[in-house]
Parts: C-alpha cells; sequence; structure tokens
C-alpha cells in the first residue's frame, strides 16, 4: 500500500500516518519530522533548511526530493507507506511520480477556524515525535510522552504568526495538487471536522478497503 496524505498544517497527517502505520504495518514518512531531525542535530542539511521551518515556508525540492526518494526506495519503504507532508508542489508530485506508483491520496479537510485552534495547543514530544493535544489527545501523565517519556513541547512553528504564514503557502503552493491528481490516482476526500482520530483512520481505512487496495493487510486496533 501506498499512500499519501494531504491536507493543511494541522489537518492531522502526523495523526493519521503513525496510526496507519501501525494499522496496516506500512512505514510513516513524514518530511516534516525528517527535517526537525535534522535541524535538532545540526546536520549539513539541518543547517540549510532550518530558516525555512522557522518562517513557515517551503523547503526548496532540489532539497526535499533527494530526501525523500531515499526513504522510499530503502528497506523501510519496500512493504509500502503513507507520506505525511509530502508532496506539497507539482515538481514533489511529478518527482515522485517517477519514482514510484501511489496507490491513492487521502485528501484531508478541515475549517480555519479548527486549524488555528488545534495548531495552538498541540504538543509534540521532543524526543520521538509524538503528537498530542492539551484539549483533545490529552497525554496520560502532563507534560510527558506515552510513547517514550520524553518532554512535551510546543513546535516552534506553532505561534499565530506561523501558522498563518503556514496556511498561506499551503494555499498557493500546496492546493493546487489536488487538480493534478485528479484524473490520475483515486483521491479519497475526508472531512475531519472534529472527529476522533480513530473514526478518520477507520474512515480511510474503510475506503481503501472499498477500492480493493488493501488485501487482507489491515488488523483492528
Ligand atoms: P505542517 O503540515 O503541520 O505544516 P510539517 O511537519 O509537515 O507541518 O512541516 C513543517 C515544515 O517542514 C514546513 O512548514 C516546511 O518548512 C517543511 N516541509 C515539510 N515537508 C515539506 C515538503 N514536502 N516540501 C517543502 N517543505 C517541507
Ligand atoms: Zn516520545
Amino acid at each position: 500500500m501506498k499512500l499519501v496524505l494531504f491536507g493543511p498544517p494541522g489537518s492531522g497527517k502526523g495523526t493519521y500516518a503513525s496510526r496507519l502505520e501501525s494499522r496496516l504495518g506500512i512505514a510513516a514518512i513524514s518530511t516534516g519530522d525528517i527535517f526537525r531531525e535534522a535541524v535538532k542535530q545540526g546536520s549539513t542539511l539541518g543547517k540549510e533548511i532550518k530558516e525555512y521551518l522557522d518562517s513557515g515556508r517551503l523547503v526548496p525540492d532540489e532539497k526535499v526530493i533527494p530526501v525523500v526518494s531515499t526513504r522510499i526506495t530503502g528497506p523501510r519503504g519496500g512493504k509500502g507507506f503513507v507520506l505525511d507532508g509530502f508532496p506539497r508542489t507539482v515538481d514533489q508530485a511529478s518527482a515522485l511520480e517517477n519514482m514510484v506508483h501511489i496507490d491513492a491520496i487521502v485528501n484531508l479537510s478541515v475549517p480555519e477556524e479548527i486549524i488555528i485552534r488545534r495548531l495552538s495547543t498541540r504538543r509534540t514530544c521532543r524526543d520521538c515525535g509524538a503528537i498530542f493535544n492539551l484539549k483533545t489527545m490529552k497525554p496520560r501523565y502532563e507534560g510527558v510522552c506515552d510513547r517514550c517519556q520524553g518532554p512535551l513541547v510546543q513546535r516552534e512553528d506553532d505561534t499565530a504568526p506561523v501558522i498563518k504564514e503556514r496556511l498561506r503557502v499551503f494555499e498557493k503552493q500546496s492546493r493546487p495538487l489536488i487538480d493534478y491528481y485528479r484524473d490520475r490516482i483515486p483521491l479519497l476526500s475526508i472531512a475531519c471536522d472534529d472527529l476522533p482520530p480513530e473514526d478518520v483512520v477507520q474512515q480511510i481505512i474503510t475506503k481503501l478497503e472499498k477500492l480493493n487496495l488493501l488485501g487482507f493487510t489491515s488488523t483492528s486496533c
């Protein structure tokens, strides 16, 4: 199963990608996580991209595409994967088309006021990147990651001005991808609104089953 999760910042891509990873046994590949890790490590790539992440603009295609290409052709990508945060431009989409065949795109839509509320109450584990929310997806113990006990922090780009810029960039550079993909690859539209994550993930799996894309790989949670 080779899937792309598409949607604006705060539409839940990271949350659903990690749940689909365990339900379908495929690798979740998040370009945002890869880039944040590179910045944290202070690698050459990290130094080159930090300003883009801090300001909410897109990292240039020529830096993003090779990173994804290595992951999806590597051993973890072999059984299938779910891409979270890639492609984000038409050039990234056409590069992806030359790398592999994608089975379906999940198009997540969420009203803007919900996005802003969610992102300002989102907390992320500093150590493993797991996602929580102070209102809707609380950790078992306040400020502590359920998965690795790491500290929960607010992402530096989850502040009002950067959220606004990320939404603007999404509308301008990423939204046109939906037209690019129409008639090329099955597009599964999901209205997430305020649904609990397990319901959204179940909707995605049901739609994949209806398209006969799953075989017997799905397990219940
Ligand atoms: P969100 O979808 O919530 O904005 P991500 O974690 O997916 O957050 O991305 C964080 C930042 O990483 C983006 O604002 C951008 O700077 C960079 N980034 C991630 N994926 C890509 C991509 N495919 N192309 C260009 N930049 C990217
Ligand atoms: Zn953690």
